[in-house]
């Protein structure tokens, strides 16, 4: 099987484009999505078009998607974030909204040994920024391989004899065989938001039958996504962080 796994496309249409161009010449067999299909960008209602439409997809909310769809307040994100959220409930298609609104909160656990969670496999809204929470969250999966989104940073977490070490994935291209006996937290970085200073919009495919991961990091037209933002009356900082990688 050939996944491609990808999250945090955050209404980036430009961006999410050019990952299912890739998917398109990869054979891909399953299309795996970590969370955060909207917030932040300009294109919730043509990027939802064209998630829904994979097949087949294993899919599960995340933080934004869910404040989205829930009234809750909104105090656990910062003022631009909210607003983007606001912004993105009164633009969003009733269809839509309700095709996001039943997307459940991870884990989930799909073939080939591999759990998809959007923060972390104990809570949705955690970040995995290190070590030692990678290695709680290893506590709490029983898969070989698990998939995880939300802080945009493209980043491999490996646990041999409860050792835990961590690696950030460089570059524009890079391969990764998968160990025996060990076990594996990969993040494949942001589609539509990437804050690792490398600009390229984000994504990985896994081949289970050769064991090996591949980090992609592609080209787009971010100008048109700027522009987009702008014309939308989004806050001006989500067009400006997207030249910046942040
Ligand atoms: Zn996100």
């Amino acid at each position: 099987m050939r996944y491609l796994i990808f999250s945090d496309v955050h209404g980036n249409l430009e961006a999410l484009n050019v990952v299912l161009k890739l998917a398109g010449g990869e054979n891909i067999d399953q299309y795996l999505c970590l969370g955060d299909l909207v917030g932040y960008g300009a294109s919730p209602n043509e990027v939802i078009d064209k998630v829904r439409a994979l097949q087949p997809l294993s899919i599960i909310r995340g933080n934004h998607d869910k404040a989205v769809c829930e009234s809750e307040s909104l105090q656990t994100f910062n003022p631009i974030a909210a607003m983007a959220i606001r912004w993105t409930k009164e633009n969003i298609s009733e269809n839509n909204l309700d095709y996001l609104c039943k997307i459940k909160k991870g884990p989930l656990k799909t073939q080939d040994d591999i759990t998809i969670c959007h923060g972390a496999p104990f809570d949705e809204d955690y970040y995995i920024f290190g070590e030692f929470d990678a290695a709680e969250a290893f506590l709490h999966i029983e898969t070989k391989l698990t998939f995880f989104g939300h802080t945009h940073f493209p980043f491999v977490y490996k646990e041999k004899d409860h050792l835990v070490e961590g690696t950030y994935v460089s570059g524009n291209f890079s391969k990764l065989k998968l160990k025996k006996k060990t076990r594996y937290l990969i993040n494949p970085g942001s589609v539509g938001q990437p804050r690792d200073r490398n600009i390229r919009s984000s994504c990985a495919i896994f081949d289970s039958e050769a064991g090996e991961m591949y980090f992609h990091r592609l080209e787009y037209k971010i100008e048109t996504t700027q522009k987009k933002i702008l014309d939308a009356k989004l806050p001006p900082a989500l067009a400006k962080r997207l030249f910046a990688g942040i």
